[in-house]
């Protein structure tokens, strides 16, 4: 799979932070604060997939609520196609929405299990007001058809559907608006394996189709590997990694991503790793280490790491680590 060739971003995510306050009471004084995202930048182009991944509870899937502007972020910025949209109100928002688009962990817990499939996906059709009954019913045929669906299943509810076709459904409502950039949270990760390649493989065709940009949030990297132009790697709220698929996954500089990328079985037939698991507990978001945030749990550490807060730097073609050591 070769880089999409480097196109003005289609998204430019920038310093982004989202603190959480934690209070005693509802109106209290905020008593401390979860750090869930602190500081990250990122570029995604069109047609470009950024993997994003990192342990569960190290700010990933806050980073992807954030930048779909469903939880407002503490400060930076964020913006697509060079309009920031960090700051607009609902009604402006509401046209920037039909641009990003998410798709959901669990498709089941997503879908509203009284509705016939056919009006799930067809319901941003009305919520913007978009074409009559006769065409908005053509229009949701066509995205069951993209999806791999068949067009007689609309009149079906989603439990008359296995895991593997509703996560189908949500990327048909997902694709409803005509997306450029579409947000998976951990997608395939409710799926058995077999079906994870089957819904991956969908995802891949439709970027190929229809030009998407994927920002792909997920736990297995493996999966990522096989999705992703670039991977950035998540720790504690900061990218500790950002490179091209290729690089991370064969020269990684970080020992967070080493480890990360020891702790999973080799999936490629000669690339041999050894299993180890990541050690020690990941510290708490509230009060994150100080200096280098991995200090805590990283083999490598010396002094200097605990003190002073590496910052992301080039050690390659698009490679960015933050370590003291490389
Ligand atoms: Fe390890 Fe230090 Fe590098 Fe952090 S800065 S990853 S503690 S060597």
């Amino acid at each position: 799979m070769s880089t999409p060739e480097a196109k003005t971003p289609l998204l430019e995510v920038r310093d982004l932070v989202k603190h959480f306050p934690i209070r005693k009471s509802l109106f209290g004084k905020a008593r401390a604060r979860v750090h869930a995202v602190d500081g990250i930048s990122l570029d995604i182009a069109p047609g470009e997939t950024l993997g994003l991944v990192g342990e569960s509870g190290c700010g990933k899937s806050t980073a992807g609520k954030v930048i779909l502007r469903l939880i407002e972020p503490t400060s930076g910025s964020i913006r697509l196609e060079g309009r920031d949209i960090t700051a607009l109100g609902a009604g402006d928002m509401l046209a920037v929405r039909r641009q990003m688009q998410v798709v959901f962990q669990d498709p089941y817990s997503s879908l509203n299990p009284r509705m016939p499939a056919g009006e799930i996906v067809g319901e941003p059709f009305i919520n913007y007001g978009i074409g009559g009954a006769s065409e908005r019913r053509d229009r949701v045929a066509a995205l069951f058809r993209k999806v791999g669906l068949r067009p007689e299943q609309m009149a079906r509810y989603p439990h008359e559907f296995s895991g593997g076709q509703r996560q189908r459904l949500g990327i048909a409502r997902a694709l409803a608006l005509g997306p450029k950039l579409i947000i998976g949270d951990e997608p395939v990760s409710a799926l058995d394996v077999s079906v994870q390649a089957q819904v991956v493989n969908l995802l891949m065709d439709l970027q190929a189709e229809l030009g998407l940009s994927y920002l792909f949030i997920a736990h297995d990297l493996a999966v990522v590997e096989h999705i992703s132009h670039r991977v950035a790697v998540m720790y504690l709220g900061k990218i500790v990694e950002i490179a091209p698929r290729r690089s991370l996954f064969g020269q990684p500089q970080h020992p967070y991503t080493e480890a990360l990328l020891e702790s999973v079985p080799a999936t490629r037939p000669g690339l041999r790793r050894e299993r180890k698991t990541l050690t020690g507990d990941v510290p708490s978001p509230i009060a994150p280490p100080s200096g280098c945030r991995f200090h805590t749990r990283c083999p490598y550490a010396i002094p200097r790491c605990s003190q002073e807060e590496p910052l992301l730097h080039a050690v390659g073609e698009g490679h960015q680590v933050a370590c003291h050591l490389r």
